[in-house]
């Protein structure tokens, strides 16, 4: 009780910051880590390829999903990567910010209609990156999407064999050699059973960031390979396409020169 009171005296003598921002969250939501303007600016994906949500080319068939394997069945990101969403995942990756995963979380739980139930499988971080970071990002977005979606968590479905490079600066080539075998999966619950039930074998992925789908893909064949299925991912963001982001590039250059 005193520490509550404490807490509340404190909050209202030294406000939180938004994180995006900088601005003071207001007082009626004085833990907020990001304020609420900052949320709402997020912009979401419009609908797209029915697979992979992407927006369609002006002509044909979606080409950003075409090389996924048959395993990956559907891909949900909510966000397009930018200002807001990039610094909120700086702060989840690089800046200690655990907290954030459960603020994401919600943020998909409130944008996004619950999949048909199955596995949340978080995309598993390598060693040398969870020692040095101390948690898995994907996972804690995981834990508080179990909950709100009240769908069973399977963080040790997945494993990283081996570290891989950071993707950032990979072409999608690139990226599909550097995940290629980077994950194993264990059996999918019901296999050892005599009678099989699907819905029990049904995985969701869980990621960050979306940038050429080539972690999902990889995720996804070895999760096949160990007998899941029905395999689809929900990301918080994704990259946002190639001519979009030299646009912005071009934007922001051209307001640094005018400011
Ligand atoms: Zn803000
Ligand atoms: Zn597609």
């Amino acid at each position: 009780m005193i520490s509550t009171s404490l807490r509340s005296l404190e909050r209202f003598l030294l406000p939180n910051a938004c994180i995006v921002c900088g601005k003071a969250v207001p007082q009626w939501e004085p833990d907020a880590l990001v304020c609420a303007i900052c949320r709402v600016r997020a912009r979401q994906l419009p609908t797209g390829c029915r697979r992979c949500g992407q927006p369609m080319p002006p002509v044909g068939p979606c080409r950003f999903c075409a090389d996924w394997c048959d395993a990956l069945v559907w891909v949900h990101s909510i966000f397009w990567l930018e200002t807001e969403t990039r610094v909120m995942v700086h702060h989840l990756k690089y800046e200690q910010c655990p907290s954030l995963g459960a603020l994401m979380a919600d943020l998909i739980a409130d944008h996004a209609r619950p999949p048909a139930p199955g596995w949340l499988i978080p995309i598993p971080t390598g060693a040398k990156r969870l020692k040095q970071r101390g948690y898995n990002q994907t996972a804690v977005i995981g834990r508080r999407l179990s909950q709100r979606w009240k769908m069973p968590l399977a963080e040790a479905a997945l494993t990283r064999v081996r570290d891989t490079r950071t993707q950032t600066a990979l072409t999608p080539e690139a990226r599909l050699a550097n995940v290629a075998g980077a994950f194993v999966a264990r059996p999918a619950p019901g296999l050892a059973k005599s009678t099989l039930d699907s819905n029990v074998r049904m995985a969701i992925l869980v990621d960050d960031v979306l940038t050429t789908g080539a972690t999902l893909d990889a995720a996804a064949h070895a999760l096949a390979s160990a007998g899941w299925s029905s395999i689809g991912a929900v990301t918080f963001a994704r990259a946002l396409p190639y001519a979009s982001r030299i646009a912005a590039q071009v934007h922001r250059a051209k307001r640094l020169f005018t400011n």
